[in-house]
């Protein structure tokens, strides 16, 4: 509610509005607890190979499991934790996490890779090709098991970013361009950036059946990937006609509800059968 007083100005008398700025303040009063409190945990989405027809890896989502409010998702407080300065110690403990993770499915017998979600702020972070380094060593994970993601961010220094993401190539690690085609700056990315994989945009491919111009765009950017050496990941495949229409047009990799929402690493090794069953009953014939 907003009311007129007296000398024509608006106030506010609406509880809610108090009450969710309260919300936001405790939930980053929290937040900066939250990593030595162990409140966060990692879910795994599988990735699909589709010309295999099989679990190759996973993604590492974070969760916040929140003590009173129960699940919170990244996009509530990851953008939070840029704000607050606290992404750099969350961004390290997914990093070691999903590399640790990985290891021990490796060791275990499943070869999976693993993508980690990078955010911008990271990415101009001093330390980051070093931390990269440790985190590979301590985890004793090969370098070539790790795929970075990064998106695209308004104002970001390309030439300086393409140095870091070079050092980072040459550990061995791989980059991926995650959200593709959203950006207003795409194809400079393509252009000056040492990437190796791109991800299409969900939205892309779960408006699919509806809009000609969405499988023009899909079409158009795995032909692109294709003719410069990267590899493709569709994001949000969820039906059957989706995976018949990405293996029409070549895209390599696929991920979504369709084969698996993300998992716990416990629950991921559990389902990775029912999974396998699923993949070969649509993707393979
Ligand atoms: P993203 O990296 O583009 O991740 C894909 C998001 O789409 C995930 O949401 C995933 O759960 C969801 N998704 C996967 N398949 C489907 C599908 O078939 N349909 C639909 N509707 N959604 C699907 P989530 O886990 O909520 O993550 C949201 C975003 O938060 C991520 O987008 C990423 O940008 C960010 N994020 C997640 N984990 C991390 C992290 O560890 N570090 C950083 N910096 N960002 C993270
Ligand atoms: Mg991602
Ligand atoms: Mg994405
Ligand atoms: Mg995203």
């Amino acid at each position: 509610y907003a009311k007129k007083n007296s000398r024509g100005k608006y106030e506010f008398y609406n509880p809610g509005i108090l009450n969710a700025l309260r919300k936001r303040l405790e939930l980053e009063m929290d937040l900066r607890h939250a990593v030595k409190r162990n409140e966060f945990t990692l879910h795994y989405q599988p990735q699909i190979d589709l010309k295999a027809g099989r679990v190759v890896g996973s993604e590492a989502l974070i969760r916040w499991i929140h003590p009173v409010r129960g699940v919170i998702s990244p996009g509530v407080f990851i953008p939070m934790a840029e704000e607050l300065g606290l992404i750099e110690e969350i961004g390290e403990w997914v990093l070691r996490t999903a590399c640790r993770q990985t290891k021990q499915w490796n060791e275990q017998g499943y070869p999976f890779n693993v993508s980690v979600n990078l955010s911008p702020r990271q990415l101009v972070q001093e330390n980051l090709v070093t931390l990269v380094q440790s985190v590979l060593l301590d985890a004793d994970l090969p370098a070539e098991r790790l795929q970075l993601e990064i998106t695209e961010t308004a104002g970001a220094d390309l030439f300086v970013m393409s140095q870091k993401l070079q050092a980072l190539e040459e550990l061995g690690v791989s980059i991926s361009i995650d959200d593709f085609g959203t950006g207003y700056n795409s194809l400079n990315y393509l252009k000056q950036l040492p990437l190796s994989q791109l991800k299409i945009d969900q939205s892309f491919i779960r408006g699919n059946r509806h809009d000609q111009h969405d499988v023009a765009l899909v079409r158009m950017i795995v032909a692109l990937a294709n003719e410069l050496d990267l590899q493709v990941v569709a994001e949000g495949v969820e039906t059957v006609e989706h995976v018949q229409f990405l293996k029409q047009t070549n895209c390599a990799l696929a991920q979504g509800y369709l084969f698996a929402r993300p998992l716990t690493a416990e629950r991921l090794i559990e389902q990775l059968e029912t999974i396998n069953v699923q993949i070969s009953e649509t993707v393979m014939p």
